[in-house]
């Protein structure tokens, strides 16, 4: 391997964003968090979630230095971020809190503007800019002329986040992004963000209180407990299934075998052969890509014994009830 290779290698292994031995002492002597060792890979999102008042949002405020840690070190894509200038650093970073902290007496399109502007775009670069954002969260132009207060909480929402991607940051920090909002909204808006994370790739470390948005959108989840004490890190399907301690047990829940149904997808090996079984027999398809919980909901839904699954037009074979189970003990293996 020549020196360019094992150079550009180094570079892609080593985390977006590292925590080493990161703690916070309020002036009042609370120990919001404690000695955080956290590191989160290139594109890759992370969810920090706990009870109320464990270091979630200081953790988050000390990665774009909102807040300044007591001790330790924040290594953002390999700089120290105490080098850094704090402006220069939030620009370089997208913001999404549930207060979005959108301003009233401009319109969505001024809102969204301003970050090209800030960055020194042309009025007319800008502009187009803030379309184009506004459309890649979802927001039809036609909303561009109005005001926040004449937007639902949910397009608000949408609003924040285009304004957090209009420098294209390579990092997202997200602050309880869908709290305020109702739970369809919320499972909506889960999906519109899944889905524009894939062809965006950001690093993102998002806080939640919710282990259910938790283990839904994160590829890695971070427990916290009280005083800011990482009480496991894992991928929502380790988390589910071997809780670290009583602590984290309690906190994903007792429900949390129904829980994994959402993080464990289906494969073809959990299928049965279609030879012999008529279509009448079987419930309405479902498509290979889909999690168990969207298999078991179908299978119960149509009221059959098995449902038919495709891989785009073809079928690739039936899930039983027995393959739902299978396919769950599978996964902890
Ligand atoms: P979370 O986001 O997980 O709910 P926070 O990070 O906001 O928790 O707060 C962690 C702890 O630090 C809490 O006990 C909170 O009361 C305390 N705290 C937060 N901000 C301050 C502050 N400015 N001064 C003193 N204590 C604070
Ligand atoms: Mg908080």
């Amino acid at each position: 391997m020549d020196a360019t290779a094992s150079g550009a290698a180094t570079a892609s292994s080593q985390p977006m964003i590292r925590l080493e031995g990161v703690g916070k002492t309020y002036p009042d002597g609370t120990v919001a968090v404690h000695e955080l060792d956290l590191d989160v890979r290139r594109g890759e999102m992370v969810c920090l979630v706990g009870p109320s008042g464990c270091g979630k949002s200081t953790t988050l405020k000390m990665i774009n230095r909102l807040i300044e840690p007591t001790t330790g070190r924040i290594i953002l894509d390999g700089t120290d971020v105490t080098e850094v200038d704090p402006v220069q650093l939030q620009r370089g970073i997208g913001y999404v809190i549930q207060q979005i902290g959108l301003f009233p007496h401009q319109t969505i399109l001024a809102n969204v503007m301003t970050v090209p502007l800030l960055y020194g775009e042309s009025r007319s670069t800008a502009k187009a800019r803030a379309l184009e954002l506004m459309e890649t969260v979802g927001l039809e132009t036609s909303y561009a002329a109005r005001y926040p207060h004449q937007l639902s909480g949910g397009q608000r929402q949408r609003v924040g986040v285009a304004r957090a991607l209009a420098a294209d940051p390579p990092v997202l920090l997200m602050d309880e992004p869908f709290g305020a909002v109702d739970p369809v909204v919320r499972a909506r808006l889960q999906d519109e963000f899944l889905r524009l994370q894939r062809d965006l790739n950001k690093t993102v470390v998002l806080v939640t209180h919710d282990i259910d948005e938790a283990v839904r959108m994160g590829d890695r989840v971070a427990v916290f407990a009280v005083g800011g004490r990482l009480a496991q890190y894992a991928t929502p399907m380790e988390l589910l299934a071997r809780p670290a301690d009583d602590f984290v047990a309690d906190f994903v829940g007792s429900t949390r075998g129904l829980r994994r149904l959402t993080v464990t997808p289906l494969r073809e090996e959990h299928l049965e052969p279609l030879d012999g079984i008529s279509g009448g027999q079987l419930g309405a398809a479902i498509d290979i890509d889909s999690s168990l919980e969207e298999a078991l909901a179908a299978l119960l839904r149509d009221d059959k014994a098995m449902i038919g699954v495709k891989r785009g037009a073809q079928f690739v074979g039936v899930l039983t009830p027995n393959g739902v189970h299978q396919a769950l003990r599978e996964s902890l293996r």
